[in-house]
C-alpha cells in the first residue's frame, strides 16, 4: 500500500547497520553537528538522545516505532 508524502524517502536501515556502541542492529541514525553520522541502536539512542539533541545533532532515520 503507497502512502502518498511529500518528503524524500530516508534511507532505509538494514541488518548491516550496527550500532556504533555494541553490535546490535542499528535503529536510528543521526548526524551530528561537527560532521559524520552515528548509528545507534534502541538501547544506546536512548541513553545519549538528549545529549545528542543538546548538541544539535538531527535525526535522520528513527525505526524503533517499526
Ligand atoms: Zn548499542
Amino acid at each position: 500500500m503507497k502512502t502518498s508524502i511529500d518528503k524524500k524517502p530516508t534511507r532505509t536501515l538494514t541488518a548491516a547497520d550496527r550500532c556504533d556502541r555494541c553490535s546490535a542492529r542499528a535503529l536510528v541514525e543521526t548526524a551530528l553537528p561537527q560532521g559524520g553520522s552515528l548509528l545507534l541502536g534502541a538501547y544506546h539512542f536512548e541513553q545519549v538522545e538528549v545529549g545528542l539533541i543538546a548538541v544539535g545533532a538531527t535525526i535522520l532515520v528513527d525505526e524503533r516505532r517499526r
